[in-house]
């Protein structure tokens, strides 16, 4: 995957203030344990004595020096063994002082095996997904911020539930598919007209997602299929389609608002596919109603949208109700 140099620097920026951020809690828990237990700085000397024995007698070549040597060791190690047993009597795990990594695999030195840790793709994709996000409104909504009391709770004449009744219902499906996320799954497939609460709810879920420390990639499909358009077919620099297939949850916003042309349904249907026949997630937003869907995409495109878990949101613009 071709990265840009600079969300490279960036990765490793992190990685670097993970690990000040690791020394200085090792450095919180020995002060803590100096002054709750005075006896393990004791045992600590001790240590540091035994340990300048063994370097004493090793560099004295001395007749007896193997005896010496094996004596300091077995010092040593039951001095280990008391401080362990301290810390435990003490209510601290035996490990309590040992360093503090996030990634034990690399010890968060981002390398492993002579390759890139899992754990530094993951920051490195993280960052290249932060810069795809940029330009979405995501702080903006939340689930707490979802306002149900916008819509009306007269009872629709065609299916004799309320609007309110309803995106009551959404807002439960977003909820739940929020909290049992496992990175697994077809995801949701949102319909309904403009100003309805798709977009936010489609934010809210990626903003709750993201905190939980997943790889969320939100984008609006007219502006994602330019990017990979100008990346497949012009030669830009980048590779968002290897970031928006493997990313832990995509999100695509307005579909059917792109230019209809063969070239851009081509790469949705890459898009689509590649994630579905690896279930992983997407939530994918249209204003599109099921006729013009059927119309407008081939069959393996549009059954595989409603394959989906599809959420109907039915009603007028609610913006226009908040604008006023
Ligand atoms: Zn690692």
């Amino acid at each position: 995957m071709a990265i840009d140099k600079r969300y490279f620097e960036i990765a490793q920026k992190r990685l670097s203030n993970r690990r000040t951020a690791n020394k200085h809690t090792e450095d919180v828990r020995r002060m803590e344990i100096h002054q709750k237990i005075p006896k393990y700085s004791e045992l600590e000397c001790r240590l540091a004595d035994t340990m300048t024995k063994i370097v004493a007698s090793i560099a004295a070549k001395a007749p007896d020096s193997k005896e010496q040597i094996k004596a300091a060791v077995n010092s040593n190690m039951e001095i280990q063994r008391e401080m362990a047993e301290l810390l435990e009597q003490n209510g601290f795990p035996k490990d309590y002082l040992s360093p503090v990594y996030t990634c034990q695999k690399c010890k968060d030195t981002g390398a492993h095996d002579g390759e890139w840790c899992e754990c530094f793709n993951k920051v490195l994709n993280n960052v290249a997904a932060e810069e795809l996000n940029s330009r979405s409104p995501l702080q903006l909504c939340s689930f707490d911020s979802f306002r149900l009391d916008l819509y009306p709770t007269t009872a629709d004449p065609v299916v004799k539930v309320s609007q309110r009744k309803a995106m009551e219902q959404n807002l439960a499906d977003c909820r739940k598919f929020a909290d049992s996320f496992n990175g697994r799954g077809y995801g949701l497939f949102m319909m309904g007209n403009t100003g309805l609460g798709k977009t936010h709810l489609s934010l809210a879920v990626a903003n709750d997602l993201i905190q939980k420390g997943w790889c969320v990639i939100y984008g609006s499909v007219p502006e994602l299929l330019r990017r990979l358009d100008r990346e497949q077919f012009k030669n830009a620099d980048g590779d968002t389609m290897a970031l928006v297939t493997d990313c832990d949850l995509l999100i695509l916003d307005d579909l059917g608002a792109e230019n209809s042309t063969d070239r851009y349904t081509a790469l949705l249907y890459e898009m689509i596919n590649a994630r579905q026949s690896r279930s992983l997630p997407m939530i994918i937003n249209t204003n599109l109603n099921m006729d013009q869907i059927k119309q407008r995409y081939l069959d393996r495109l549009w059954s595989r949208l409603f394959s989906m878990n599809v959420l109907i949101f039915c009603g007028e613009d609610n913006r226009l109700k908040l604008s006023n």
